[in-house]
């Protein structure tokens, strides 16, 4: 059985900038706040809380006077204002790539456009980016959204991250017969189109995909999603002691991915378990 691993597989430039932010926090400082779990990784975030990260949900649950951090999805003005006012000193690990997001979308509000924001409302770099408009820009999810929706004529639309520019292009498409006026920023990392290409290449050749990274990661769920598409049989997992000797059955090329919250050390007990698992097939 072949064994083959997409090039951009794990962690992305943002996640490990915030990683190394969080390590460094934590060499400095005896316990550092962070607003949120910092990744969508359970074993990472097990390992840096034994290194003093604490996960609180918000800035009103950080005691005054401590050390706080922003995740790489970033936070509304909101959170830094709260941060000032209880004293809490702030390590900003915002994606440079989110805070573009927020730097048009604010630019777009500020010009009167009626922003909308192509991603899950439920997650919070949505959010945040929401936040950076003064809570006036709306979040579509698709372009079925659009029907609930009294549109005015000047209308932007920015991105979360993690989407894909097939789902830009219909939500475009969806909007221009019913606005005269649309700009559009496409603010799709380039991190997550290249890990979603391969994976989608990668998917096409194989006869199973293995997708690997945190239940909870929106961007994990997304190539699982893509490469399921392709009619390749594919499992989302987190671990390797998930996986199942079954799904091996009569496969020749297993292809192997990960989001971009996914450690090397998650992708390589993959690598190593599917290679025990292959090994007595091949002799
Ligand atoms: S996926 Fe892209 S935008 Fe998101 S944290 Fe990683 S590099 Fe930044």
């Amino acid at each position: 059985m072949q064994i083959l691993l997409a090039e951009n597989a794990g962690f992305c430039f943002g996640v490990r900038r915030a990683l190394e932010i969080a390590e460094q926090a934590t060499r400095d400082h005896p316990r550092v706040f962070s607003l949120g779990p910092l990744i969508h990784n359970r074993q990472v975030v097990e390992r840096l809380a034994a290194q003093g990260l604490v996960v609180s949900a918000g800035v009103e649950e950080v005691p005054p006077g401590a050390v706080a951090m922003i995740r790489a999805h970033g936070a509304g003005p909101e959170v830094y204002e709260q941060a000032r006012a209880r004293g809490i000193t702030l390590l900003d690990a915002t994606c440079p790539f989110v805070a573009r997001v927020h730097r048009k979308a604010a630019h777009f509000s500020r010009q009167g456009y009626t922003v909308l924001v192509l991603g899950d409302p439920n997650h919070p770099e949505a959010q945040g980016i929401v936040a950076h408009t003064g809570g006036q820009a709306l979040i579509v999810e698709s372009p079925q959204d659009l029907t609930n929706l009294r549109l005015p004529s000047r209308v932007a639309v920015v991105c979360q991250t993690t989407q894909t520019l097939e789902a830009l292009r219909a939500l475009v498409d969806a909007l221009l017969p019913q606005v005269s006026e649309l700009v559009v920023a496409n603010t799709i990392c380039d991190a997550t189109a290249k890990r979603q290409e391969e994976s989608l290449r990668l998917a096409r050749q194989v006869d199973l995909m293995i997708v690997i990274g945190g239940y909870h990661s929106a961007n994990t769920r997304r190539l699982a999603e893509i490469c399921a598409a392709t009619g390749t049989p594919t499992h989302h997992i987190e671990q390797a002691d998930e996986l199942q000797e079954e799904w091996l059955a009569g496969v020749e090329k297993v292809g192997v991915t990960a989001g971009a919250s996914t450690p090397a050390e998650a992708i390589e007990a993959v690598l190593m378990r599917l290679r025990e698992m292959a090994a007595p097939a091949s002799g």
